[in-house]
């Protein structure tokens, strides 16, 4: 059972495997998908010409297999690559391969060495682990959970370091071996470690395409369409957050309810597509103004609002005065459609124990007594 073979057939399997689970994600259209089978299928085709040696061409068995492999970990990484966003092809990578066939090819047909064969293909495999690793601890995105892409980093580490030490004990002569089918317990060892790459690499890359699906998912669930902001759960759901600890921490933490003026006379003179068009401008150009650490989200039509944490009600009266301010400085150029908005503001902080609604209630009513005294101003609560 435990024979080169077999050995190669199982990882066959387990490749074929691979590819049918990354099938189930073809249609989320997920950058690198493509790749990632495509990786599959031709380490699949390199391994059963590998396990023809013996019995067809060396040009199929010993040139061909071990440059389709390489070629298997290089769809690998560049399917990585898409995945994080990056458009650099990796020309140097390329240029080793044509390098590996070279060598493949001279100790295969002029100078027949396996030890060397081994020697250069496992510096290349180690070479394109390593830049995979380099790859995903630089291209994780910070803001999601690390364990699929730590899961992925290490197993391309233990690789790389597999294919090195593989490539030091062939390329020095520390073992001496004839042929890839040779039953021997290190030529076992190194192949059943080999074995465990096709289905670690699949396992890392489907964890990492089922995290883009649940960030998709919580884009949809936590942002507006429309404006960018935070939705309204999201908002109030961090807002709980917020004031627990501003609470805790005894810090000030103040709330302010924005509605934009007069917005649907804009819908009606200009058409429902001003209207949002405005809604866009208006959540940009705030987001814009605010600082690091407040949060803004759309409560609803033209309604918004802004936590600010580490904030009493007049610093925060003041803030989204200055918005205010900015707002109406613009140019006609800046502004959607050449159309001038204004907006209103209630603002009041945190008392002693209170919920997050008993808050934005009081920042509510400072909002209605804004718009009763002529609209286009900031009010605290009284
Ligand atoms: P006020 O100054 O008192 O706030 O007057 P207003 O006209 O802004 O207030 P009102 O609440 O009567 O109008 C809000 C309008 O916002 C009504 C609704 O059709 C419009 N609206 C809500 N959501 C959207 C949206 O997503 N896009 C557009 N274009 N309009 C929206
Ligand atoms: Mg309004
Ligand atoms: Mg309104």
């Amino acid at each position: 059972m435990l024979n080169p073979l077999s050995i190669l057939l199982v990882t066959v399997l387990s490749s074929a495997m691979a590819m049918a689970v990354l099938g189930s994600l073809w249609r989320a259209a997920i950058p690198g998908v493509g790749y990632w089978i495509s990786a599959n299928a031709v380490a699949i085709v390199a391994l059963l010409a590998f396990a023809l040696q013996g019995h067809a061409s060396r040009w199929l068995t010993f040139v061909a297999a071990n440059g389709l492999l390489a070629f298997s970990l290089l769809l690998v990484l560049e399917g990585c690559l898409g995945f994080l966003g990056r458009r650099t092809r990796p020309w140097a990578a390329y240029a080793g391969l044509a390098a590996v066939l070279l060598g493949i090819s001279y100790w295969t047909f002029v100078a027949p060495d396996f030890n060397a064969r081994v020697a250069l293909v496992s510096a290349y495999h180690a070479g394109l682990y390593a830049a995979l690793t380099v790859i995903l601890l630089r291209g994780r995105p910070s803001n999601r959970p690390r364990y699929s892409y730590y899961f992925l980093t290490a197993a391309a580490l233990l690789l790389c370091v597999g294919h090195a030490s593989r490539g030091v004990i062939y390329g020095f002569g520390i073992i001496v071996q004839s042929g890839l089918m040779q039953v021997s317990a290190s030529n076992i060892i190194f192949l059943a470690i080999g074995i465990l790459a096709p289905p670690s690499l699949s396992i890392g890359v489907v964890m990492l395409a089922h995290d883009r699906l649940a960030e998709r998912l919580e884009r949809l669930a936590n942002v507006d369409d429309l404006t960018g902001a935070l939705a309204r759960r999201a908002f109030l759901s961090i807002g709980d957050a917020l004031m627990k600890a501003s609470l805790r921490g005894g810090s000030p933490f103040a709330m302010a309810i924005i509605d934009i003026d007069s917005f649907k006379a804009v819908n009606d003179t200009h058409g429902h597509a001003a209207g949002d068009q405005v809604l866009i401008h208006f959540a940009a150009f705030v987001a814009d103004s605010l600082r690091v650490g407040d949060v803004f989200g759309r409560l609803g039509g033209e309604e918004f609002g802004v936590l600010c944490p580490a904030t009493t009600t007049a610093e925060a009266v003041a803030l989204l005065d200055r918005v205010r301010g900015r707002l109406a400085a613009l140019a006609p150029a800046d502004l959607p459609r050449g159309l001038r908005y204004t907006f209103s503001v209630g603002v009041d902080e945190r008392r002693r124990d209170e919920s997050l609604a008993q808050l934005m209630a009081r920042a509510d009513g400072a909002l209605y007594a804004a718009k009763a005294s002529g609209r286009d101003r900031v009010m605290a609560a009284a």
